[in-house]
Order: structure tokens, then sequence, then C-alpha cells
């Protein structure tokens, strides 16, 4: 590894961000985070504890209270949402190494995540722009409105895969809509969110509005979830984490918009055009490390065409170039973390009871050190095996032949997750048809994911609650106050008034 790429002007150290200034955990705690390629320790970083999150909440909700943000037109709040948006396509370069070094995210698909995140500000900036309610009139009676408002201090809470991007994703809605927030990014990931202090700072953004609190799940993450003055939680990782977090906010009835685990099928029929399935297949669940909730980790082959795919996309796994993630030609970089990679692994091994090994199954001969697995293929993996069931959040797949509709159909829908499908097929009515039985929040035809951000994005079943996307983010992010003004005399009842004529009489 002597090799190793290592960006320059690395922090050696990563703080909060709460009130405007980059500070320390009240009581000094610490986490050591690693780099995925050596596993060192490169930088600590400041370990919220509940203090810290108390006192980021009472900077955002002194800014909610009484700043600008929420108070200001759409029109200007957009256009700091632009000038974000500019700051971090300007990034591009020192973001995409940065999140290369510290994710093991391979530097080509990391590139693309600066102009995702950049594209999530612009789109809410329109939407905010362009966002009007409903107005309801019964003629000569009433006339109702939706007045529109921002609910208070938002808790955005994120995962380790594509981190800031994900974090966009949430960031710019909550913002977008005139909320503050608390930010709790994944632990082991902190160092691309650090960039976004002076993003926001530079941007224009009032003190108090956007705040970060870097720190582990069960302690800053969890006061963050049990803090009175935080009404929503927005969070995406792993499906038992919500079902933590539902449990600890249940008690507040807080807002809860919950993106969590998956185990997606890819569906492919003999009609398909098999190149494109083949080409898409490989790169829905081979792209991002397999870190990815998408991904297409269960594919269902249609018999006719079983022995075929199960050749030829087992040689191009073989071929896929494993390597350090900074290098370009790399497709398949470093798992996030050696605990990841032990699970993975441990995935790995298992499945060689449950399938027939085609391609991978372990580290490759010539990455003998960091978190590299070789993308992994598994054949003939039964519909009950833990390796078809569980998430494994990495490059591994299960394939599984199927020779009916309604076969196929019943094992894409025979897990406790729904999050994403991918149907390959050329006919359009069975195309719809099926897309139509399946039990997933999002589905791609004759496609891998790739998304419009108009659309809802979400799960269903364990995978999650609730769809964030298009205006479906305004709607989390926002209070709809119904608004009644009477256009005449209202008929009321004049309850008590038999009773008051009558004292009178007597
Ligand atoms: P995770 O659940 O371990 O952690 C996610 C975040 O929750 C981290 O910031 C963590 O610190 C925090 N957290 C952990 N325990 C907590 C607690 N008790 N209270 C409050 N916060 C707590 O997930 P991960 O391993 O970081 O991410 C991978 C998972 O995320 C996978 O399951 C993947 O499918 C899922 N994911 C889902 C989507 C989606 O949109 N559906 C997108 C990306 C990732």
């Amino acid at each position: 590894m002597s090799s190793h790429y290592v960006p320059d002007k690395l922090p050696h150290h990563i703080q909060h961000f709460i009130n405007g200034e980059k500070v320390d955990s009240l009581g000094g705690e610490t986490f050591d985070v690693l780099d995925p390629v050596t596993n060192t320790t490169y930088a600590t970083a400041a370990a919220g504890q509940k203090a810290d999150v108390d006192a980021a909440v009472v900077a955002a909700r002194t800014a909610f209270t009484s700043g600008p943000w929420p108070r200001m037109k759409a029109r200007e709040r957009a256009r700091v949402l632009n000038t974000i948006a500019d700051a971090v396509e300007a990034q591009e370069d020192r973001l995409a190494e940065w999140e290369t070094f510290d994710t093991g995210l391979p530097i080509t698909q990391a590139r693309g995540q600066a102009r995702r995140a950049a594209e999530n500000f612009r789109f809410f900036a329109d939407l905010i722009v362009a966002q009007f309610d409903d107005a309801m009139k019964v003629p000569g009676a009433q006339i109702n409105y939706v007045n529109r408002k921002p609910i208070g201090v938002a808790g955005l809470i994120t995962p380790w895969n594509t981190p800031f991007m994900l974090e966009s994703w949430k960031l710019a809605p909550a913002l977008a809509t005139g909320n503050t927030v608390v930010l709790k990014p994944a632990e082991f990931t902190p160092l691309s969110a650090s960039l976004w202090a002076d993003i926001f700072t530079d941007a224009g953004v009032p003190p108090g509005v956007f705040n970060l609190v870097n720190g582990l799940g069960e302690d800053a993450g969890d006061a963050l979830v049990k803090h009175p003055d935080v009404p929503l939680i927005s969070f995406t990782g792993e499906t038992t984490t919500g079902q933590l977090i539902f449990a600890n906010a249940a008690p507040q009835l807080k807002g809860l918009s919950m993106e969590l685990g998956g185990k997606s099928p890819a569906i492919i029929f003999a009609d398909a055009d098999l190149d494109a399935a083949i080409d898409s297949t490989l790169f829905g669940v081979f792209s991002l490390n397999g870190e990815r909730c998408t991904a297409g980790s269960r594919i269902l082959v249609q018999q006719d065409i079983y022995q075929e795919f199960c050749e030829r996309f087992a040689a191009r796994a073989k071929n896929i170039v494993v390597g350090d993630p900074h290098d370009p030609a790399t497709e398949v970089g470093a798992l996030v973390h050696p605990e990841h990679f032990a699970k993975v692994a441990s995935y790995v091994e298992l499945g060689k009871s449950e399938g027939t090994l085609l391609a991978g199954g372990g580290r490759p001969d010539h990455l003998p050190q960091g978190n590299y697995i070789a993308p992994t293929v598994f054949a003939d993996v039964a519909p009950d095996a833990r390796i078809f069931q569980e998430e494994i959040f990495g490059p591994v797949v299960a394939v599984t032949p199927f020779e009916s509709d309604a076969e196929a159909l019943e094992l894409a829908n025979n897990t406790k997750y729904g999050l994403a499908a991918y149907v390959w097929t050329s006919d359009l009515l069975r195309a719809h048809t099926f897309a139509d039985g399946l039990q997933a929040g999002m589905v791609w035809l004759n496609s891998h994911n790739v998304r419009d951000l108009r659309t809802p994005f979400g799960g269903v079943k364990s995978s999650g609650l609730g769809h964030e996307g298009g205006y479906r983010s305004i709607d989390f992010y926002t209070d709809q106050q119904a608004v009644h003004i009477s256009l005449g005399p209202v008929h009321t009842p004049k309850f008590g008034s038999a009773a008051a004529s009558r004292s009178t009489d007597s």
C-alpha cells in the first residue's frame, strides 16, 4: 500500500459546528477516524454527548424562534440555496478526494456525488419558489386556505454510504422550507461533512440555522432523537436502527421519515435485452462497492436464459477492477470500515454453503491489506437462504432461477424489505402488470437506479416509512395549517340560551 494516495490538507481533527462556530465537545470527548485502505487512524473527531446536542438544539431553536431564516421570502432563501450549490460544485475535486479517502468509494463514482449534492440544493431552491397551496371556497359561506409553515428544529441522522450526497438530500429540503437543523453524520465517515460549515457560512446562512454534531449513534444520535425541542427526525440507515429510533421518538410523537435497508430484486425475463440487463445488473449491485441501499442484490432470472446469464454475468464480475479507491481505473474500492468488512466477509463465507460460488469469494489475492472484497456471485440460491433474505451491503449478489411470472413475483416479494426493484422485459404489458404486483417503493423498468428528483423516494415494509423527494419532502418539513374565513353569518346553535331565559323568567 506504499502508493496509497492521501489528499492534501486533510484535517487531523474534526469539530462540531454549533451556532456558527467550530467547537469541540464540552467534555473534550473524541473518537478515532480510520481510512479504509490502511485502516489506520488519520484524524480524531469530536464525539458529541447529550450536552453538545443540547447546545446545538438551543442554537437551532433560537435561530428558528428569533432569527431571520424562517421569515425570509422563498426567493431570498432560494438565492442562498443556489449559492450553496455553487459552492458545492466549486469543491468538486476536494470533495471527491475526501469522500474517496474516507469511505473507500472509487474516485470516479465519488465525483458524481458532488454534482448530485449541488443539484439537490438547486432543485429545492426552484421548488420553494414555485410552491403554491390550495385555497377552497364554499360560495357565500367560507373561504379556506392552507398556511404552510416550517416546523422548527429538524434532526437529520445520516449513514456512511455516499455521506455528503445523502446529507444534502435532507439538508436542502429542511432548510429550503425555513426550518433550522442539527445534522448528526455517520461516525465512520465524518470527513466530508466538515465541509458544510464553511459552505453554509460563506453562502450567508445565519448562525444557528445549520448545526452539526459528530459522534456515535448511541450518544449524539440518541440525544437528538430524544430531545424535546426537536419535533422532526429524518433518518437514513439500517432497519434495526430505524426501529429503535421509532420507539425512542414515540413518547413525543415526533414526525419521522425513515429511509431504511433493502434487498432489492432485479428480475430478468427471457425476452429481455440480455446485453443491457447484464450491464445494468452488474452496475446495480457492484457500483458504490455494493454499499448502496437500492443495490439489486438479488437477481432472479428466467430458466430459459439462466445458464447463459450466470456464465456471462460471472465472467464480467471476475473482470471488475478492484483496487485503490483513488485510482481512476478502479471499479470497486475498499469497504468503509473493518467492522463492515468483517460483516460482509462473514456473509461471503456463509454463501459458500448456501449457493454455488461463481465469482469472487473473499479478499482479492493482489490486495493483502485494506477492506477489499472481490465482487462475489452466488448462483442457485434458495429463497430461504440468509444471503437471499438479509441485507449484506457489499459487493455480493445472489442469483436464483424462476419459471413463470407468478413464481418470479413470489420470489421478488419474498423478503421483509421493499425498497427498489428492477424489471427486465421487452413485453410492455408484463412490465406494467409485474410492477404493480411488486412490493417495492420504487420500480425501474429496463434500467438501473436513475433518479428524477421530483419522484417519491422511499420504501415499503421494512425498508422505510414515508417518502421523500419533490413536494413530499416539502410536506414532511412543513405544517399545513388550514385557515377558515367565514363569508357570511355562521349558523351557530345557541347553547345555554334557553336556560338563561328560564332563569331570568323565574
Ligand atoms: P446505521 O443505522 O448503523 O447508522 C445510521 C446513522 O444512525 C448513523 O449516523 C448512526 O450514528 C446513527 N445511529 C445509530 N444508532 C442510533 C441511535 N440509537 N439513535 C440515533 N441514531 C443512531 O446505518 P449505516 O450502517 O450507517 O448505513 C447503512 C444502512 O443504511 C443500510 O441498511 C442501508 O440500506 C441504509 N440506507 C438506506 C437508504 C435509503 O434511502 N433507504 C439510503 C442509504 C443507506
